[in-house]
């Protein structure tokens, strides 16, 4: 390192900071200096990424800060949800399910406003929560009270806040009830339904006490019980084939998806 330099070096840094920093390999190359943020692929800083590394969103090299990265989605994963749900929920936190405003910076030819609204903003939190349409599945819920301090927040500050915030059981009910508003825009959007906040609400409610009323006969099974409440996958006769579906059961409606 060039003299001049070692000595305002040593003017700012303490002498450990120093030492280290003159051991650091000069290129061979002239190149201008450049400043690096390492959790972007381009190197460009932006405040929200600084934000999610603070939060332990990304994989930062400190291995204190790369176990509480890893805890959000362990977090994810417990839940008792069905698995789609987390699926779902792993693909809105990496930002990219496809709403118009995903789908333009994608290069996909389409409108770029709110298939619902037609909104020219329409991000995952749009999609999710504050669209005019999909509001009314969220406006008179205990949820709402929450989600209408976070307009500006990014999808991911949101997920964090509910999660500190709300009890498991909850959060489950939040988490499923997003993915139940995204099933429904999907049907608006694909078959030209009407959107229907009351159907939305209920399907995903009574999705959700199924799916734990047969995880608890499940776990019971497993751990030696009466296993006749219980559906356990038994193998086809040899030379038959077993078909399974994935299908929903509407009482009040009488009606079967699937
Ligand atoms: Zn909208």
């Amino acid at each position: 390192m060039v003299d001049g330099m070692k000595g305002r070096v040593q003017q700012i840094f303490p002498l450990h900071i120093t030492q280290n920093i003159m051991v650091i390999p000069l290129s061979q190359t002239q190149q201008e200096d450049l400043r690096i943020w390492m959790f972007d692929s381009k190197g460009k800083y932006l405040v929200r990424d600084g934000y999610k590394v603070a939060l332990g969103f990304f994989d930062p090299p400190a291995t204190s800060s790369e176990h509480q990265s890893r805890g959000w989605w362990q977090f994810l994963w417990s839940l008792n949800i069905p698995p789609k749900v987390r699926i779902f929920w792993w693909r809105v936190l990496h930002d990219i399910i496809p709403t118009s405003k995903n789908l333009l910076s994608h290069h996909v030819p389409v409108a770029g406003t709110c298939p619902l609204c037609c909104s020219s903003c329409d991000s995952t939190t749009h999609a999710l929560f504050f669209c005019v349409v999909v509001k009314s599945c969220w406006k008179d819920t205990r949820f709402w009270v929450i989600l209408k301090q976070m307009r500006h927040l990014e999808i991911f500050d949101i997920f964090l806040w509910m999660k500190d915030t709300l009890s498991r059981l909850d959060f489950e009910v939040f988490v499923m009830r997003s993915w139940a508003t995204w099933c429904e825009r999907l049907c608006v959007v694909h078959k030209s339904k009407g959107f229907s906040a009351v159907l939305n609400v209920d399907w995903s409610e009574s999705l959700l006490g199924d799916f734990r009323s047969a995880w608890l006969a499940l776990k019971f099974c497993n751990e030696g019980e009466d296993c006749k409440s219980a559906d356990k996958w038994i193998a086809p006769p040899i030379n038959c084939l077993r078909i399974d579906v994935d299908a929903a059961y509407n009482e009040n409606q009488q009606l079967c998806l699937w």
